[in-house]
């Protein structure tokens, strides 16, 4: 296992969406520091690949196959944490459903199933987990949720629309936990990357595209799923304990510039 901190030593930890990208390096991440992982995702072999890079470095993992927008899928999911590792204090959310990207078009064109199967996996699988995560977490005196949003849900890239709007109910749901339960020991925050290479972007965007996206960062490189991982760390670790329905973008910069910023740099460049 390589050096750790033990920042997450003694706590158990659910993570969907772990058998890839940035959900499975959340979860390597969170063991190394000691957290014993419910390593989900609807694929059981991803889980399972995940899982055991976590057992071979050293660390406690159990992968888990279960769809987080089917709610007795997630009652079940919940339930193997808490008897795996006698409770839950850690719940992060990056599942999310990429199918139906090509079908996610212009809203004039909207197919209702496709904006269903992106909301009920987006945003109903924080839901979910929520529902059948806080009662546990209530019991043990608190615990640190996280879901997963994108700039997508305020800064729109045209397509998607039914993604950005699943992300942006992400933040409305997540503020609305932290409410509810915040006085009850629970902390609901908000992780939002910007342009993260993963196995998802990867397939998403060519080359070119992400050329332009790299052109955007205020950084010399993209982002890689160890840099939301290590926000995610810091927001599931005792280090964060006063932060609560809070959203932490990590993007490089890339929503920190005024969009007419390009276009005035390529006019200066011309002496215009
Ligand atoms: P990813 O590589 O696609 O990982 C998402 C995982 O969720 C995949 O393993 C996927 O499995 C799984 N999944 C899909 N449907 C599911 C379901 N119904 N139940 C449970 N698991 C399901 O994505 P990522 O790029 O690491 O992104 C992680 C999170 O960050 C997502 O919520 C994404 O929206 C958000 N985000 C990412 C970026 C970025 O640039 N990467 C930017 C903004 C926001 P399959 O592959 O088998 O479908």
């Amino acid at each position: 296992m390589g050096s750790t901190t033990g920042r997450l030593t003694g706590k158990s930890a659910l993570i969907t969406g772990a058998g890839s990208g940035i959900g499975a390096a959340t979860a390597e991440l969170f063991a190394r520091e000691g957290a014993k992982v419910v390593v989900a995702d609807v694929d059981k072999s991803k889980a399972t690949l995940t899982a055991d890079r976590i057992r071979d470095d050293g660390g406690v993992a159990e992968p888990y196959a279960a769809d987080v927008s089917d709610e007795t899928q997630v009652a079940g999911l919940v339930e193997f944490a808490v008897e795996s590792f006698g409770g839950l204090d850690v719940l992060q959310n990056y599942a999310s459903d990429r199918s139906v990207i090509a079908e996610d078009v212009f809203v004039a064109d909207a197919d209702p199933s496709v904006w269903l199967r992106q909301l009920g996996v987006d945003l109903m699988g924080c839901v979910l987990t929520a529902k059948y995560a806080v009662p546990h977490m209530t019991r043990a005196g608190g615990g640190s949720i996280a879901n997963a949003s994108s700039l997508a849900a305020w800064l729109s890239l045209e397509s998607r629309p039914a993604y950005a709007t699943a992300k942006a109910g992400v933040i409305g749901l997540s503020k609305s936990l932290a409410t509810q339960y915040g006085k009850q020991g629970i902390r609901c925050n908000v992780i939002v990357p910007g342009h993260i290479v993963s196995p998802a972007t990867e397939k998403m965007y060519s080359a070119a595209q992400t050329e332009v996206m790299l052109d955007h960062v205020l950084a010399p490189r993209l982002g890689r799923p160890d840099d939301v991982a290590l926000a995610a760390l810091f927001l599931a670790s005792p280090e964060s304990a006063f932060i609560n329905g809070q959203v932490i973008v990590v993007d490089g910069g890339m929503s920190a510039y005024a969009p007419v910023v390009p276009s005035l740099r390529r006019l200066a460049a011309n002496g215009r």
